[in-house]
């Protein structure tokens, strides 16, 4: 049987705190983001590694630093400690961004996973080195994580012209025009127009269900 690390107190110091799973192998596991590495990485210099790689703006806290964190990680809830990390804030604003971009292009949502990262991968390595490539690797850009963005983006874009055209203080007006796609699919289409902080603002709008949830919405 191989040897198995143990897990020593002063890893605390690289960010590292103790995961034990059901056959009792220990495992580092990072408790400022929440990744569980192999019980092989338990050792000073994988632990540094990981460190200086993803959090280079923690590498140089002191023990002090540290030892809140990890009192922070153990309170938190299981699914961190499970090692579900929860994505950083500027992972996911970066993975929404992309989703805005595609979206307003209208390029299929698959790119994002298909080409965009590939491109924004292979330019970061080559500008600024693989461990600049290990941050962009963990934004999230699957086709489920931009087809939920571009979803969440638009529900959150009606929402605003709904309050907008709620706030206005002289009536809006409303004009209906309809198409066919391509697909053979009809489109309704809606345009606004409305008072917002002293302008004339024109909103446009496709598809009926965005018709319908104004339509149910605006009756005050
Ligand atoms: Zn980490």
């Amino acid at each position: 049987m191989s040897k198995k690390r143990k897990y020593d107190e002063s890893y605390v110091k690289y960010g590292f705190c103790c995961m034990k799973e059901s056959d009792d192998v220990e495992k580092p596991q990072c408790f400022l983001c929440g990744k569980v590495l192999a019980n092989a990485s338990m050792k000073p210099a994988k632990l540094i590694e990981h460190l200086k790689s993803l959090h280079p703006e923690n590498a140089s806290k002191d023990l002090e630093f540290f030892t809140k964190k990890k009192a922070q990680f153990s309170k938190s809830g299981t699914l961190t400690k499970l090692g579900f990390g929860i994505p950083q804030k500027p992972l996911v604003e970066a993975s929404f961004r992309v989703a805005y971009r595609i979206d307003k292009s209208k390029k299929p949502h698959t790119i994002g996973e298909t080409l965009i990262k590939p491109c924004a991968l292979e330019m970061v390595e080559l500008v600024c080195g693989l461990e600049q490539r290990k941050k962009f690797e963990v934004i999230p850009l699957s086709n489920d994580v931009i087809q939920s963005g571009i979803v969440e983006i638009s529900c959150n874009i009606l929402k605003q012209i709904i309050n907008k055209l709620k706030a206005s203080p002289f009536p809006f007006s409303m004009q209906l025009d309809e198409t066919t796609d391509i697909s053979n699919c009809s489109q309704l289409l809606v345009f606004v127009r409305y008072v917002s902080a002293d302008t004339i603002s024109k909103k446009n709008s496709y598809f009926v269900s965005l018709f319908c949830k104004l339509q149910r919405q605006m009756m005050f």
